[in-house]
């Protein structure tokens, strides 16, 4: 496989394409990877939440929002680089186990460059993420059972079908690479510098991982001062083999049967948890957990406070935070980054009990006058503070 020579300065990187591909010499892709037929992942917003910062009592509050990708999901990138790899290493099928968003990025990342995907799913997963792989015309599988049984299904196919490329199984390597470039961003986002804290979704681990590994690359090729930051693993507590891990002082990662509605978290062996568990102790951070009502909470609150409608997993990291925040572990005054990894139109099911649907009335100005007073309020500031929880406000 022919990689480009890390030639790279800042300059080069700022006058390179606006998607992930303006890192491509920091990846293990080919050099003209942003030429060939492909979704273009990346380059999504880094959005500064002072609303939300305000709220939590915060002093500097940043969000990397993934839903800016074409599947609306950080999954795209991972994608990106791992199609590049398999397309050069002779690959026909491209395929995956998923806990949908990969099935929607491999779905449609297939697509685009003209092969054929496999995706395997389980089977009580989100209509949205069912029917945003389907549509793009891929193979798709649901099995009876977890995710962890999707992926041992995947590892077997991958030891008979040798043309197939598992973009997270046999081309594992690949695709992990592909999320450093969420931290790359980051860190060029912020003018070239690290973020002190920064709390990351868990669901393999992968991810988490790979933004400190971008970190530490940035800083060995000189393009970033080496400044501290801590990591922070975020996991629902209905599938928290790492959090537990973490609690306990454990290495190893017990494996456990997942039941929470962050469904994108759920895998209940994930392949990078001791690494994670590596990173944060390192790097002076933690994993913690979170209930589903929490997370709730907590895509309410970030919808209100920012205009951003987050995925189960989204609101998994943002809760920890808050809780992190509560328990002292994060220092409010420093400067920190907030992954939303997905995309909330995607699991609109997770929300919808908290959010009562509107009684339909006449469009006549006495039914709207009728209305008025169970309208919800607006505070003074302009921003509607319901989602600040009327469940912690007790109004709920
Ligand atoms: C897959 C996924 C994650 C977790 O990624 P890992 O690299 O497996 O830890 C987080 N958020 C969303 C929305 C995902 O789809």
């Amino acid at each position: 496989m022919a990689y480009s020579l890390p030639r790279i300065s800042r300059r080069s990187i700022e006058s390179g394409p606006l998607s992930m591909w303006r890192y491509a010499s920091l990846l293990p892709v080919p050099a003209d990877v942003a030429t060939r037929p492909n979704l273009d992942p990346g380059w999504t917003r880094l959005i500064r939440a002072d609303q939300l910062a305000k709220t939590l009592g915060m002093r500097e509050l940043w969000i990397k929002d993934e839903r800016g990708n074409p599947t609306h999901s950080f999954k795209d990138r991972v994608v990106g680089v791992a199609l590049a790899a398999a397309i050069e290493l002779g690959f026909k099928v491209l395929a995956c186990p998923s806990t949908g968003n990969l099935a929607n990025a491999v779905a449609a990342a297939a697509a685009r460059a003209g092969i054929r995907s496999v995706v395997i799913i389980p089977a009580d997963l989100e209509p949205q993420k069912i029917l945003g792989s389907a549509v793009y015309g891929c193979a798709l599988v649901a099995v009876r059972g977890s995710y962890d049984d999707a992926n041992r299904l995947a590892s077997e196919l991958a030891d008979e079908r040798e043309d197939w490329a598992f973009v997270n199984v046999n081309v594992r390597p690949y695709y992990a690479e592909g999320s450093k470039t969420i931290g790359f961003e980051i860190a060029e986002q912020l003018g070239w510098k690290l973020p002190e804290q920064i709390v990351v979704p868990v669901a393999s681990g992968a991810q988490l991982v790979k933004v400190d590994k971008a970190f530490r690359e940035l800083v060995s090729t000189g393009l970033v001062e080496g400044t501290p930051y801590r990591v922070f693993g975020a996991q629902a507590t209905g599938c928290s083999p790492v959090s537990a891990a973490f609690r306990a002082g454990h290495d190893v990662v017990q494996p456990v049967r997942p039941a929470t509605v962050a469904k994108s978290l759920a895998i209940g062996n994930p392949a990078d948890g001791p690494f994670v568990l590596d990173v944060v102790r390192r790097t002076g951070g933690a994993v913690e957990d979170v209930s589903d009502d929490d997370l709730v909470d907590a895509i309410r609150l970030l919808a209100a406070t920012e205009g951003v409608f987050a995925e189960t997993a989204g609101g998994v990291t943002l809760a920890v935070l808050r809780k992190l925040l509560k328990e002292g572990q994060i220092d409010p005054d420093a400067r920190t980054v907030v992954i939303n990894s997905g995309d909330g139109l995607k699991t609109p099911d997770a929300i919808a009990d908290s959010i009562p649907a509107p009684e339909a009335i006449p469009a006549t100005l006495a039914a709207f006058g009728a209305l008025e007073p169970s309208l919800r309020p607006v505070t003074a500031d302009g921003v509607s503070r319901q989602a600040v929880s009327a469940r912690e406000a007790g109004t709920a």
